[in-house]
């Protein structure tokens, strides 16, 4: 039998535990589950694909199902490449669905083989969101409900050399 390949593709800037809850839950459904850090946007994130890939990378080790890749073309051409056949996404709030949707309306219109998979947020990671996140940790609020110790680290690091002119903010 073929492997069930499933992508879940997203820009996590950086990972929260929203997005690690939806990974946790959507293993169970793949044999390979592929999170796949999307390099090419039009938004300048505040950390590089590298950094993001790396910051999933420690928290998935722990599952030999999944594994985490950066991408930076068409995201139908990349499931093609890895020869998988379903996009996971996870859905928050109302307002998610509308982008969602048509997402998922023009992948399958580009590649009709191609299926996207919705999970519901668990309602304890509704409010969730990378920007969010990073709004609090720029203002130095606590964002361990939110994500895992090691990204609230590097988040602080982050946001001091900000502060200290050393970097530029992208990320807003
Ligand atoms: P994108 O910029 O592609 O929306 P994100 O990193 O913001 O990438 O999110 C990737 C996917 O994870 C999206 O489908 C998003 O809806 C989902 N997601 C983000 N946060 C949560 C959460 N707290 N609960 C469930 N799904 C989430």
């Amino acid at each position: 039998m073929p492997k069930r390949i499933g992508v879940y593709p997203g820009t996590f800037d950086p990972i929260t535990r929203g997005h690690l809850d939806i990974i946790e839950r959507g293993l169970g459904l793949f044999d390979l589950l592929i999170v796949a850090v999307a390099e090419n946007l039009t938004k300048t994130p505040l950390f590089d694909v590298n950094e993001r890939v790396e910051l999933i990378g420690q928290e998935i080790k722990k599952y030999k199902n999944v594994r985490v890749e950066s991408f930076n073309s068409l995201l139908i051409d990349y499931l093609r490449k890895k020869k998988a056949k379903t996009v996971l996404r996870g859905l928050r709030v109302i307002s998610d669905f509308e982008y969602e949707f048509q997402m998922a309306l023009i992948n399958r219109k580009l590649d009709p083989g191609i299926e996207t998979v919705f999970m519901m947020t668990s309602e304890n990671y509704a409010p969730v969101s990378s920007r969010f996140i990073k709004e609090i940790a720029r203002l130095k609020g606590d964002v361990s409900a939110f994500v895992t110790p090691n990204v609230a680290k590097r988040l602080k690091e982050k946001y001091e050399l900000i502060d200290k002119g050393l970097i530029k903010n992208h990320g807003l």
